[in-house]
């Protein structure tokens, strides 16, 4: 419900506005490699996304 702003003191303001404070990106792990990568995105160090190979990755550093 919308409250006009004088009527709403700073404390409570700020109480709600930490209520709903992102608390940024969630750490998971792959699960093809196990490698560390954001949920919903494509694993960097193997390809893979959904249980499919998506990318193929050059192992350039291995290599080298
Ligand atoms: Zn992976």
């Amino acid at each position: 419900m919308a409250v006009q702003q004088s009527k709403v003191s700073k404390s409570k303001v700020r109480i709600r506005k930490a209520a709903n404070r992102y608390e940024g990106v969630q750490a998971s792990t792959c699960t093809q490699c196990g490698a560390p990568c954001l949920p919903h995105r494509v694993c960097k160090a193997c390809g893979y996304y959904g249980g499919k190979q998506v990318l193929t990755i050059k192992e350039k550093k291995e290599q080298a």
